[in-house]
């Protein structure tokens, strides 16, 4: 395997199916952001709306997020993170059966799979990628899988298959003409065919005997194995500047910068390697502290390779400072023993052991931290799949009350309601009216008026004829009400043969006519279709709000006037003094 892992670059799409398209407008300025360097803020961004489409419970927008979240992750080298990322974005894609963006998903897991040293699962992951791309026949999908195999297949050290499938798609790249992703695949073709140069080199140094790696690195170019694999990676580096330089792809550029510097300083070609490396400063965007390890660490060799030693020890001091504060191992480790051998070189023998213990103990960590990295990806995967199970489970928990719940509040409505209707006259009763008061009392209700109403001598009705006859005549006389009341006018049966009438919007004069329309009604009504003899007649007592503050106190008025009523005669009206009493011709409620 090379010491620069900056060769390997994940590939992308803008314009096809891919986790990226379909895009929120700030997921789309993330992206640009990533493509010039800015990965934080691009990460930043797609987090706002990663938590807002969750908040939002918008499950299409948040898998897009994530996956752009496991994008910059990588790029950043939040491994562990984005895994969660992307591996949420994957299931939800595959529930919903959209096969090309679990196809990328499934491809960005591989890249994060193998940063974290975990190869074999990098290519079961590689590899499904590739056969979902292949089903669906999605030209983009199926690129980027082809490009994803192809790294796979090269950190395994299978160089001949990572070749195979990396040609198949810097091909297929040509065809669909996106000059970013052909950019971008051409850098790990390129990456591909220098593994090859590079194993050359370290066959020929085996045979040759041990030597340093600053001396290997000085000898690469005299062995003259595999020139032909390091020219090709040239050009293909080459041309992958030239296009990320014309989309303004600033991040592969800075990584093709590095690795042709790197190429070139194989050829022994210092002053091309330093004209390359020249061209970082003017990039566009910030460079990030992950490409900025890269350039140190591809200067520093550089300043090595042309002898510059105490400009070289500075350098790579920087980048191993750099990388140390970034837990970047990839770049510390070798970077370390370049350190330890630019100062070697140098004749600084104690600052030469210090860097080589250095080296090991990195070197020490960076082989238990991919396996601590994985056993804590797995431990979180499961700890992930753990809650949302319990989360589910309470959810359906959650559903199933929910819907006793609502069964619940129907039957409290159902019981409410019949708790508060009179089953004889389907009049809402005394407890209907307390809740009516209790809303007159809260509500801004403007004018109202009460009405007491008692049916005269009704218990001579029940001893005369019968308590069957008597109840007829209360239903005949709640209908009586109702047909002359207003809409907007409350009935109530307050008790026995007691009515109450609560009208909204009233003024005196309208509660007047109301009620002797009412007492007309019910003394002019037929009665003797029940019985020949049967006479009924009712009194009303009113009272308007203003009367009294608390609209139970206007009732209890209304109640007082009634009983005036019952006084006065019967079959009569009072009201305050405005309305005056009624006063009627007093006919027997009973024809004896
Ligand atoms: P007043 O003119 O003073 O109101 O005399 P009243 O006889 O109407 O008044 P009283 O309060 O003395 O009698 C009311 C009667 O109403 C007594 C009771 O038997 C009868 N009553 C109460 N509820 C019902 C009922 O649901 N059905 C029947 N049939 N009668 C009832
Ligand atoms: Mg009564
Ligand atoms: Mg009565």
């Amino acid at each position: 395997m090379s010491d620069s892992p900056s060769t390997r670059v994940p590939a992308y799409s803008a314009r096809d199916v891919t986790p990226f398209t379909e895009m929120w407008p700030p997921l789309e300025r993330a992206w640009h952001l990533s493509c010039e360097g800015q990965v934080e803020a691009a990460m930043a961004l797609a987090q706002q709306v990663h938590d807002e489409a969750r908040a939002a419970e918008d499950q299409k927008l948040r898998s897009s997020a994530a996956s752009h979240l496991g994008w910059y992750c990588f790029m950043l080298g939040y491994y562990e993170e984005g895994i969660l990322h992307v591996l949420s974005a994957r299931d939800f894609y595959r529930a919903i059966g959209d096969l090309p963006r679990e196809s990328w998903t499934r491809a960005i897991h591989a890249w994060l799979l193998i940063e974290i040293g975990a190869p074999n699962e990098a290519l079961d992951e590689a590899m499904l990628a590739l056969e979902l791309a292949e089903a669906t026949a999605e030209q983009r999908a199926l690129c980027f899988a082809l490009n994803v195999v192809g790294v796979v297949f090269w950190m395994q050290g299978q160089l001949d298959r990572a070749l195979q499938f990396a040609e198949r798609s810097v091909t297929l790249a040509r065809l669909i003409g996106d000059r970013v992703e052909l950019g971008r695949w051409l850098i790990n073709l390129a990456g591909i065919e220098a593994e090859f140069w590079y194993q050359a080199q370290t066959n020929a140094d085996a045979q040759a005997g041990p030597r340093s790696q600053f001396q290997a690195e000085r000898g690469a170019a005299y062995s003259g194995m595999g020139d032909a694999h390091l020219l090709r990676a040239v050009t293909l580096a080459d041309e992958a500047r030239q296009l990320a330089h014309e989309a303004g792809d600033s991040w592969a550029n800075r990584l093709a910068l590095c690795n042709l510097a790197e190429y070139h300083l194989g050829f022994g070609q210092r002053e091309r390697a330093a004209e390359v490396l020249a061209q970082w400063d003017s990039l566009r965007g910030g460079d990030g502290i992950r490409s900025r390890i890269y350039y140190l660490f591809a200067l520093g060799k550089l300043q090595l390779a042309e002898g510059s030693l105490d400009e070289a020890i500075r350098t790579l001091l920087e980048c191993a400072t750099m990388a140390g504060e970034a837990g970047d191992l990839e770049i510390g480790v070798p970077c370390c023993r370049y350190l330890a051998d630019a100062f070697a070189a140098a004749g600084q023998f104690a600052e030469a052991l210090h860097w080589h213990r250095e080296f090991h103990a990195r070197h020490v960590r960076k082989s238990t931290d991919t396996s601590l990295v994985r056993s804590r990806v797995a431990a979180i995967q499961y700890e992930t799949r753990q809650l949302q199970a319990r989360i589910e489970t309470e959810r359906t928990r959650a559903d199933g009350l929910e819907q006793i719940n609502r069964v619940l509040v129907q039957e409290a409505a159902l019981l409410m309601h019949a708790s508060m209707e009179d089953v004889l006259t389907g009049l809402p009763n005394r407890r209907g009216l307390e809740r009516a008061l209790l809303e007159v009392a809260t509500g801004a209700t403007g004018n109202y008026a009460f009405a007491m109403m008692d049916i005269d001598h009704f218990k001579r009705v029940n001893d005369t004829f019968s308590h069957a006859l008597g109840d007829e005549v209360l239903r005949q006389v709640a209908m009586l009400l109702r047909a002359a009341t207003r809409d907007t006018d409350r009935l109530f049966r307050y008790g026995g043969e007691e009515f109450v009438l609560l009208m909204g919007a009233t003024d005196i004069l309208l509660a007047a006519k109301i009620c002797r329309r009412i007492r007309q009604a019910v003394r002019s009504w037929n009665w003797a279709q029940i019985h020949p003899n049967l006479r009924i007649t009712l009194s009303i007592g009113v009272a308007i709000a203003g009367e009294a503050i608390a609209p139970v106190d206007v009732m209890a008025l209304a109640d007082e006037r009634l009983y005036q009523a019952k006084n006065a005669g019967r079959d009569r009206i009072v009201m305050d003094g405005r309305g005056k009493i009624q006063h009627v011709a007093v006919t027997s409620p009973l024809i004896h």
